[in-house]
């Protein structure tokens, strides 16, 4: 049973309405809620089961943080990683808010100092990771906290169809019967319908509130390429946010490595990052990207479900990665304080054959006879998306099975026309739909491609591919664009792929309206991102002060640095552009500044008003 959705009355929530306004503004110096934090409040405090899915910056934290604060009960938010807790709990004890975590990182003294603050009452948010709960060390906890609710953060883990399964998830719940009154709350970023179902499934969540949020990121620009030169490109990626914190993404441990040292030669300041780090220095790069002193992390995956930063202004993938989920998340890492970010994917079609090759391995050693065919269609998918030249926001919204509204997002390589048009589209296409008729429809798209640009590959031979009139009818065209071409022809409506893990292509019923031209068809020749700005990153600067901007940038900096405290849990950048622009002159005018509340102000407000009026 999907759950239902609604809207809600909230009586509790509307009784509440003071105390709400009033707890965000001493702990977070916010003005107030956003729409859809205030439908997930309305659920929590109606003791209503809520699955919440919002995307990443769109501020889930303070749904399951505020609730508690109002009651005065105590819930319990279970968490995948130790570095995440961390970071939340040294941000909400920074914002005047009685939080703990319990992890096995921790020493036994400072396992003890939670357990009293548990014991007398005190702890309002109480972080856990998955594994210590589903112990009887946690429902012995869960006996003593007698939370008022359960919060699941990153709950897509729990899904087999997600795209980051972990099977601890499986078993929270096991903890129904130790928490019987507890409402229990879900949140995520990415799920599409079918992952959602099966996270209120997995759950049992009771009639749940179900809360979806636009995934689309509209701060976020777009780019995705062909990669012809991955250090250049990533260099001119960079270098277009001169000086800002960026997240470069490969899929090997040597080429993070390779990578970060070739752009230090350049003169970036970058770092690797990756598992095969020791702790020891993982967590020293990792503090030095949190406190602004390395600006750029070459990381694997392994980088980032833990990273919080909320300024980092651009998104790297150097490869394809293995789903649209995947990038979802690992993209949605930039612009999470709301301002303009850019993502570029640089891919190339043989992206798709490492990833076949790596999952490949894997289940063989899982003793699988080969990747599952989930595994398989999320690749498929993202291959799409790649090769596409529709908008990529409106692709990505799709993905998710949202609908797109507008016809330009004025933020994406195709709508802001990076790449040109070829002028002989229909030409072009006919060529190629008359190869796809001629081949039946009984070969993949590779094989499509061999046959245009004439090869002579063994399995066209032995076809007889060699001798139909389309072979070598587009020789000089670079494979990888006529790939693209086909992506494009498949948008369009002209080709279709077979379902599967190894799909054919195939003409489509409209496809003879393309052929006789009756149909308008446009293709665009990808090529490397160009160097524009967007409109929008201009208005997000509109009026800023930027070099007391920058100024307030080392000002934060070195107060991180003393304190070994990530820099944006002093003030995040939107913060440091309004006083920026504001210039405020008073302790009241300071207070006034959105992200500067009364805890924040009493400690760093001072410093901050001497630099803006010396
Ligand atoms: P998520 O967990 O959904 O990715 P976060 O909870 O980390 O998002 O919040 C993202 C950003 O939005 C943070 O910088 C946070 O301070 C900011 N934010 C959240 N809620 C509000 C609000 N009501 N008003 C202003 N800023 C907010
Ligand atoms: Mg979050
Ligand atoms: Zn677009």
């Amino acid at each position: 049973m999907p759950p239902a959705p609604i809207e809600l009355h909230a009586p509790h929530h509307a009784g509440h309405a003071d105390s709400i306004r009033r707890l965000l503004r001493a702990h977070w110096g916010f003005d107030e809620l956003r729409p859809m934090q205030s439908r997930a409040l309305a659920a929590a405090l109606d003791r209503r089961d809520s699955l919440v899915v919002l995307p990443t910056g769109g501020g889930k934290s303070l749904c399951y943080q505020l609730p508690p604060l109002v009651t005065g009960g105590s819930s319990i938010i279970i968490s995948p990683l130790i570095s995440l807790m961390q970071d939340q709990v040294r941000a909400l004890t920074g914002m005047g808010v009685a939080a703990v975590a319990l992890h096995s990182g921790m020493t036994e003294r400072e396992l003890a100092d939670a357990d009293r603050a548990i014991d007398a009452g005190e702890a309002r948010l109480i972080y856990a990771a998955p594994e210590r709960l589903v112990s009887s060390r946690g429902r012995e906890l869960i006996r003593r906290v007698r939370p008022d609710a359960i919060v699941i953060d990153e709950a897509h883990c729990i899904s087999q169809w997600g795209h980051d399964f972990r099977p601890e998830y499986r078993r929270l719940t096991e903890l129904r019967a130790a928490a019987p009154a507890a409402t229990w709350h879900a949140f995520t970023a990415t799920a599409t319908p079918r992952v959602q179902r099966d996270i209120a499934e997995q759950l049992r969540l009771r009639d749940p509130a179900l809360i979806v949020g636009d995934c689309d990121r509209p701060n976020l620009l777009y780019r995705v390429s062909h990669r012809v030169d991955a250090r250049e490109q990533t260099l001119a990626a960079i270098r277009r946010h001169a000086g800002q914190a960026a997240i470069v993404y490969c899929i090997s441990r040597r080429e993070t490595e390779s990578l970060a040292e070739w752009l230090s030669s350049k003169g970036v300041s970058a770092e690797a990052y990756h598992a095969g780090l020791t702790p020891n220095v993982r967590h020293a790069v990792q503090n030095r990207f949190m406190t602004d002193r390395t600006s750029v992390m070459v990381a694997t995956v392994a980088f980032g479900m833990g990273i919080d930063r909320s300024d980092v202004r651009c998104v790297v993938h150097t490869a394809m990665p293995k789903s649209v989920e995947h990038y979802q998340q690992e993209a949605g890492r930039a612009g999470r304080d709301g301002l303009d970010a850019e993502c570029l994917l640089l891919y190339s079609s043989a992206d798709a054959v490492r990833w076949r090759q790596l999952m490949d391995r894997s289940a063989a050693e899982a003793g699988l006879e080969g990747p599952s065919l989930h595994q398989m269609e999320l690749l498929a998918g993202v291959q799409r998306f790649c090769a596409s030249m529709r908008c990529r926001h409106r692709a990505l919204a799709e993905y998710f099975e949202q609908t797109y509204t507008g016809d330009t997002c004025g933020a994406c390589d195709v709508c802001l026309n990076e790449s040109p048009a070829v002028p002989d589209a229909v030409v072009v296409s006919q060529k190629i739909l008359s190869c796809v008729a001629r081949l039946d429809g009984r070969f993949g798209v590779a094989h499509v491609v061999d046959v245009l640009r004439g090869s002579k590959k063994e399995k066209i031979v032995m076809y007889g591919h060699d001798r139909l009139t389309v072979h070598g009818l587009m020789r000089s065209t670079p494979a990888e664009l006529l790939r693209s071409y086909i992506a494009q022809l498949v948008d369009q409506g002209a080709l279709e792929h077979t379902p599967g893990d190894r799909p054919l292509i195939r003409l489509t019923t409209h496809a003879r309206d393309f052929l006789r031209g009756e149909r308008e068809v446009t293709l665009r020749a990808p090529k490397l991102a160009a160097r524009a700005e967007t409109a929008r990153a201009e208005e997000d600067w509109a009026g800023v002060d930027r070099d007391l901007f920058d100024r307030l940038r080392s000002l934060r900096r070195s107060i991180a640095e003393d304190r070994g405290i990530p820099a944006y849990m002093i003030f995040d950048d939107r913060t440091l552009r309004a006083m920026a622009r504001d210039r405020p002159a008073t302790n009241e005018a300071m207070l006034r500044v959105r992200g500067v509340g009364p805890k924040k102000f009493e400690e760093f407000g001072a410093e901050f008003l001497r630099l803006i009026n010396p």
